[in-house]
């Protein structure tokens, strides 16, 4: 694990969300993007070094939508960047965690992830992700 990657924030609404978060940070969305596979649509803000992910659902089955309708608008998952991400899968599941895909997945902003089951993380649902090469 080489730092955090952004931090993902489930929103009802990405217009508006869009809007706040530029105002908060005092900069511009630099990218949105649909990753119709996973049924939600994501919006990038950056501030240093650190990003905020923006997830809207596109599909009333989406995770995001489950998320929103359990939880309510809020912190969603912390992602963390990784060099090697068939190696940090295997060592998480060596360790005992539980993920939910087995092989890396086509993730927003030009990454493979995949994901770190809630339940083994205390409460927190983990996003690996590492740069396409
Ligand atoms: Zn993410």
């Amino acid at each position: 694990m080489k730092q955090i990657e952004h931090i993902g924030i489930a929103v009802k609404d990405m217009e508006s969300a869009g809007k706040i978060y530029e105002k908060l940070l005092n900069t511009s969305v630099y990218k949105t993007e649909v990753i119709e596979s996973e049924g939600v649509k994501t919006t990038f803000l950056q501030v240093g070094p650190n990003k905020i992910e923006l997830l809207e659902a596109t599909a009333t089955n989406s995770p995001i939508s489950n998320f929103i309708a359990k939880k309510g608008e809020g912190i969603h998952h912390i992602a963390f960047d990784v060099e090697d991400i068939i190696a940090e899968m295997a060592r998480l599941k060596n360790e005992g965690f539980i993920l939910l895909n087995d092989t890396p997945k086509e993730g927003a902003d030009n990454k493979l992830v995949c994901f770190v089951h809630p339940k083994s993380a205390n409460g927190v649902l983990i996003e690996l992700c590492q740069t396409k090469p």
